[in-house]
């Protein structure tokens, strides 16, 4: 075939013929060797768990279902042969597994960097000062000592540590989260009737607005209290919780997020702050007209008492470095658009009376909430999640904030840090251009699989279905080589061209035919729209194409 691009013969390409299943799938069996250990001829399901949990994937990952169906029947000692393994090495969720064998996720030695996000928890593991908030009875019981810590990558890498499977509030970090819900319902102008985009330079609950009698900005109370009332007012308070909690759990992959109803009970009674804020904001007329004051109240409250634990949070704030797509399920939840403006404010907002002195040591767009919550968002790299509840004199978390300090010293994730090019700093993503290069190859990778997930994934990560690889091949070129019918129609209903030219002046119509794929042929001679033209014409060009060479 005429491409660089990493495909495998398979018995669909070659009817007729039988091969043992080894000398059918010659990468897949590369892969499969590089499992093995010294003077074995198979790997135990442990070695091969093992291996991934360094690439930084889990078995529990959603995308990795057919490898998690083709190891159950296997304990953990026991060999798993070749034939075995295959399905999970080809087809839905196989073309990930690859890339994540052959080091090519987002941040490609995850061990090196887990371990030395592993040594900053340790150091800040150290530190005992700070009080946990104690305005809401119910945030002062918890322990104060509790820590924990979790990354998740664009690429779903995940790593945790500390108390990754406690539960705690989120507090203040709903608060981007429901100005992205409101943004995407309402867009940025008529949201920002009603809040501005300023710094507040007060602390997070204090009784003031703006010039122009507005919230300063969605990340302080008032602000929050306003998104929350923009948030479908015409709804039943039921059917407006729904959509929130909906919206989180999208974001955290699809795994269900709680809710402390002592927490929200605990504060509504104790809200005398917050129905002030509400009053005054009324007064100065900043609600939209009807709003309803008491059920916005306690929405905003039921928002501060969602619980999810780390690891949850992780994958949100890695849902926000990537555009508003989830990376577990490639769901996208927010519009890049939302996702833009609900970053800078974090950048610019998120850490309260901190926000200016965080922006200019970390450099990054981060929330924080009372209980000792705290998100950071690497945009393209990864979300890092944060939980200790003792708290500074400005409300963030102690060892949250010096987490991100030493976060920066460490890795060149500082917005500016690429500025300084003598910094020092370790880099630990993947080479721009590198995944730049590699985004055409994953995609004919992907469609000569006939990989619909990972295609949905690499999609979703907005890159261009017609991105061709240095031969000019595109994913449908090598979806009508490989006869792959259930990929072509997936590709064309998403605007792949299917009149696009390779190198060697071939359309994916002149490859499904060569493959005698008839199937197939039909579907692209309808998609091209003009059934003959298109490839006559790309035949006459035929020659003065392969005489240009290369593009
Ligand atoms: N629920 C808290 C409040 O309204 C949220 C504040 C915070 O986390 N900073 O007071």
């Amino acid at each position: 075939m005429q491409t660089t691009t990493e495909t495998s013969a398979s018995p669909e390409s070659k009817p007729g013929m039988q091969k043992p299943q080894t000398m059918q799938y010659p990468q897949e069996r590369s892969f499969y060797d590089g499992l093995l250990r010294e003077g074995r001829d198979a790997p135990t399901r442990a070695e091969i768990e093992s291996v991934l949990a360094h690439t930084g994937l889990t078995t529990d990952d959603p995308r990795l279902a057919t490898l998690r169906g083709v190891l159950k029947p296997y304990a953990m000692s026991d060999a798993v042969p070749f034939d075995a393994l295959l399905p999970a090495l080809r087809g839905d969720g196989g073309t990930l597994l690859r890339r994540a064998l052959r080091g090519d996720l987002t941040i490609p030695d995850f061990d090196l960097f887990t371990s030395t996000l592993k040594k900053i928890f340790d150091d800040v593991t150290g530190i005992r000062t700070g009080e946990v908030a104690s305005y809401i009875p119910q945030l002062a019981r918890v322990d104060a000592d509790a820590f924990a810590m979790a990354v998740c990558t664009l690429d779903g890498q995940q790593f945790s540590l500390g108390d990754d499977a406690t539960p705690y509030c989120v507090q203040s970090t709903c608060k981007p989260i429901n100005y992205a819900i409101a943004l995407d319902l309402l867009d940025a102008e008529k949201v920002h009737r009603h809040v501005g985009r300023e710094p507040s330079g007060r602390s997070f609950n204090e009784i003031t607005l703006n010039s122009a009698g507005l919230p300063h900005n969605p990340m302080i109370n008032a602000g929050a209290i306003m998104c929350a009332s923009l948030i479908e007012p015409q709804n039943s308070s039921a059917d407006r919780f729904d959509r929130i909690i909906k919206t989180w759990r999208a974001m955290a992959g699809d795994r269900p997020v709680g809710f402390d109803n002592a927490v929200f009970l605990s504060e509504r009674d104790t809200a005398d702050r917050n129905f002030s804020l509400a009053y005054f904001m009324r007064e100065n007329g900043a609600f939209p007209p009807d709003t309803n004051l008491q059920s916005t109240l306690d929405l905003y409250f039921q928002c501060c008492s969602i619980t999810v634990d780390v690891r949850q949070m992780a994958v949100i704030a890695a849902s926000l470095a990537n555009g508003g797509v989830c990376p577990l399920t490639s769901e996208r939840v927010f519009t890049s658009g939302t996702v833009k403006n609900c970053l800078s404010l974090m950048a610019s907002c998120g850490m309260y009376d901190f926000s200016g002195e965080y922006a200019f040591t970390v450099g990054l767009p981060a929330k924080s909430g009372v209980s000792g919550a705290l998100f950071i968002t690497i945009p393209g790299v990864c979300g890092i999640a944060l939980w200790s509840p003792r708290l500074d004199a400005l409300g963030n978390s102690v060892r949250g904030v010096e987490f991100s300090r030493q976060l920066t010293r460490a890795f060149n994730f500082h917005t500016f840090s690429d500025m300084v090019s003598d910094s020092g700093l370790s880099n630990p993503r993947r080479p721009r251009a590198e995944i730049s290069a590699d985004e055409a190859t994953y995609l004919c990778a992907a469609a000569a699989a006939g990989d619909i997930d990972e295609l949905r994934r690499l999609l979703a990560r907005g890159i261009d279905i017609n991105r061709a690889d240095y031969d000019g091949r595109t994913a449908l070129h090598l979806a009508a080589s490989e006869g792959r019918a259930e990929t072509i129609a997936y590709l064309l209903e998403r605007g792949a061209d299917a009149v696009k030219l390779d190198r060697w002046g071939n359309t994916p119509l002149d490859d499904a035919e060569r493959g005698m794929h008839h199937d197939i042929v039909a579907r692209l001679k309808a998609a091209a729209g003009r059934p003959f033209r298109a490839t006559a014409t790309a035949r006459s060009l035929k020659p003065v194409l392969a005489k240009a060479g290369p593009k």
